[in-house]
């Protein structure tokens, strides 16, 4: 009997790094190649349209149609020097994934030829015939036209023959069906309200925009060693398997030296992303054996997350060119780290000011210190929405289940900022203010010191971690789309900074003095946002004890999670803020749960067939070659003596009926639980289900097939292991 694994390890391991054909130029030269940037759109439009379109780029200016044509033209002769001869809009709907649909620029001459065509129609909007998508019953299927609309913030881009251009989607009766909606009205309330707070220091100040850096960690394994096992290829990890021998403990593989093979793949992976361009800058090892990671520099936050996307989408593609598989999933493999995306975001002002960025002045400082407190005021009002955007089927392995980082949201800010934070709530007020000037207040705010951004000692353990000019979230997964993190703290960035506006004019109109009054509004934040600061371990029983006691939201179930867009507070803000209306939230909702339900269920699907199809038979062939084994020692040697030598084996052979047989029950029990759940109409309730009663039993079976990889003979067992799968070189 031929086995697959085998010759998956033998294919593996004859593979050598895949040459890659590096450009002459210098990445500083080819970076952007394919994307219609600035200096493209400056060669390829009329100076009018050019300096209109930059107008609705910068200032968010409404785009003239009477510009989409000029636009289109321009793209069209330049996107046709590449070779290009398709086009797609491309959006972000609600599965994780980015969607295209592409379609020739050819048209009918009407003379029985074709010429080559792209109108401003085509470029702004699109109706795409896209019943499929979920929309969680938003769109009947009476009405399921959907309009795919440009995005002109972000820049156009040429995949291989296509231009790509990116959209958000919504449906015919205006409704979000995408990321890329809510996240744009998300960013414009943000910039509404800091330019406002900002305009108390800097009246000056047009406008301000949300940044993200985000660190995109994988794995890698080699695509033979893929293929031969179907939970990955079907759910995205390993639904068994047992530890290998080495795996992460002697902390060997953390920036350590890059496998070959990987570092081809890195290389050409960064090169096809620089002229897209992604602006690359980091690769390392990470901390468990095959898992890598790649960050680039901080960018607009709208366009960091197109960028993820279409980055997610490149490895996939460039992976499979170097005989390798990326697996974007949280937690492909048990016992090893898990996956996640760090989410760095901050704030800028137009004219370069970062806001998490100390300053030199009191003032600055000031300003300094209202940001970060309203966005502690952001986060503790909104802990349990924040945790709910970045939970998922994959991410809840890591969420709550003893992975950085925990189930709970808590912010770490380190010792200085924490000192600051106190003298501002502590100091007697004469002490903070000398009003006896008569040029009026004056900030005792203590000076701090330029190594500051150095300084922030590192919490791994904090999900919300200030880490010296900026906030770094780290709950987000892997797999996700950061944009349903950046909506939410983005927009409960927005309701504070508005709310400590009206509280701040209010004090004003009531006589006080504006830095007094803003001081007054910070001492009483600075108290009512204490519980969510947390610098101790977040891993710790007694911070599960103590986060409780502080009304943080504890919950680790996702589909109870997911209820937190649904709270009364949730949907106030969203619909405060214009990012999301209530039937949006109820129907992404819906789709959220239902989600969650199809995950788990193709997990379970694969489990029972696995475990039926593939380790049962395989325990039962060994368990037979055993028993052979036993009764021809009894032939030999008599009954009493055979059994006495062949002890062991009798032992592996009862071994292998108690753990097939249970196998067995639960593969049924886990049949039957899916019955009874597939009968709950309610997508919520049929979640909690999956959650409560399939989950759970799936873990049974795995604990019973790993007890199986160790006493089965190596040679019999058909899936690849762990130790094959987790060393690259
Ligand atoms: P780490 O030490 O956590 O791995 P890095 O220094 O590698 O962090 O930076 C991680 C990401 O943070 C990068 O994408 C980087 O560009 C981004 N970053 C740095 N400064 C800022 C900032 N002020 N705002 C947003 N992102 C930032
Ligand atoms: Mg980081």
């Amino acid at each position: 009997m031929a086995n697959l694994r085998f010759e998956a390890v033998a294919e593996a391991a004859k593979k050598r790094p895949v040459d890659v054909r590096v450009p002459i130029e210098r990445p500083s030269e080819y970076f952007g190649k394919y994307v219609f940037n600035r200096q493209k759109m400056y060669k390829y439009l009329p100076s009018d349209i050019y300096a209109k379109l930059v107008d609705v780029m910068d200032n968010g200016a409404r785009l003239d149609r009477s510009i989409a044509n000029a636009v289109a033209e321009g793209m069209r002769q330049w996107a046709i020097e590449n070779g290009v001869t398709h086009y797609t809009h491309w959006f972000q709907p609600l599965t994780e994934g980015t969607a295209e649909k592409h379609d020739a620029f050819v048209e009918h001459d009407g003379k029985g030829g074709m010429i080559e065509e792209f109108s401003g129609k085509l470029l702004v909007q699109q109706e795409p015939d896209a019943s499929s998508f979920p929309n969680g019953g938003i769109r009947n299927t009476f009405e399921a036209r959907g309009y795919s609309a440009w995005d002109p913030t972000s820049p156009v881009f040429i995949i291989d023959d296509t231009l790509c251009i990116p959209t958000i989607f919504i449906s015919y009766t205006g409704e979000a069906l995408d990321y890329k909606s809510p996240l744009l009205r998300a960013l414009h309330a943000v910039n509404v309200a800091a330019t406002d707070v900002c305009h108390y220091f800097d009246p000056s100040i047009k406008s301000v925009h949300a940044n993200l850096g985000w660190e995109q960690e994988y794995f890698l394994i080699d695509s033979a060693l893929y293929s031969a096992r179907p939970d990955l290829i079907l759910t995205g990890r390993t639904l068994m398997g047992h530890d290998s021998a080495k795996n992460q403990q002697m902390d060997d593989h953390y920036f350590g030296t890059i496998p070959e093979r990987v570092q081809a793949f890195m290389k050409e992976l960064e090169i096809r992303s620089l002229e897209l361009g992604i602006p690359c800058k980091t690769r390392h090892n990470e901390v468990a054996p095959g898992q890598f990671e790649l960050a680039p520099i901080f960018e607009e936050c709208n366009l960091a997350i197109d960028h993820n996307m279409l980055l997610m989408g490149l490895m996939k593609k460039v992976a499979h060119k170097h005989g390798l598989h990326v697996l974007l999933h949280e937690k492909p493999f048990e016992g090893i780290n898990g996956s996640g995306k760090h989410n760095n975001w901050s704030l800028t002002t137009d004219n370069g000011i970062l806001l998490y960025k100390s300053g030199s002045t009191p003032e600055e400082n000031l300003r300094f210190v209202v940001f970060i407190v309203e966005t502690l005021m952001a986060v503790y009002k909104h802990n349990g929405l924040l945790k709910a955007s970045a939970m998922s089927a994959s991410n809840s392995h890591r969420l709550g289940a003893n992975e950085a980082p925990p189930a709970i949201i808590s912010s770490f800010l380190g010792k200085q900022l924490t000192e600051l934070l106190d003298h501002v709530e502590k100091a007697d007020k004469k002490a903070l203010f000398d009003v006896a000037d008569k040029k009026g207040v004056q900030l005792d705010i203590p000076e701090i010191p330029e190594l500051f951004i150095d300084n922030t000692d590192r919490n791994r353990t904090s999900p919300f971690a200030f880490t010296g000019n900026r906030f770094e979230f780290r709950a987000v997964g892997s797999e996700a789309n950061c944009a349903a993190s950046m909506i939410v703290l983005n927009t409960a960035m927005a309701e504070a900074l508005t709310n400590f506006k009206t509280r701040v004019d209010a004090l004003i109109a009531k006589g006080a003095d504006k830095k007094a009054a803003i001081i007054d509004v910070l001492r009483e934040d600075i108290k009512t946002s204490k519980p969510i600061r947390f610098d101790g371990n977040g891993y710790s029983d007694e911070w599960k004890e103590e986060a409780k006691k502080r009304g943080l939201d504890c919950e680790s179930s996702c589909p109870l999670c997911f209820d937190n867009y649904l709270h009364e507070d949730s949907v106030k803000m969203f619909e405060d803020f214009n990012v999301l209306h209530r039937n949006e939230l109820e129907a992404r909702n819906e789709v959220k749960w239902e989600t969650y339900t199809k995950k788990i269920q193709i997990e379970a699907r694969t489990m029972g067939d696995i475990a039926m199809n593939h380790i049962i038979p395989v325990a039962t062939h060994y368990q037979s070659q055993l028993a052979k084994n036993v009764q021809s020692m009894m032939e030999i040697f008599g009954r009493e003596e055979g059994e006495k030598l062949t002890s062991r084996n009798i032992k592996i052979i009862k071994e292998i009926a108690e753990r097939t047989e249970k196998i067995e029950t639960f593969v049924e029990e886990l049949v039957n639980a899916r019955k009874v759940a597939n009968k709950i109409e309610s997508e919520r309730e049929k979640a909690i289900a999956y959650h409560d009663t399939i989950a759970p039993k799936m873990e049974e079976i795995r604990y019973e097939i790993d007890k199986l990889e160790l006493i089965v003979s190596d040679e019999l067992w058909t899936l690849p292991k762990y130790r094959e799968m987790l060393f690259l070189d």
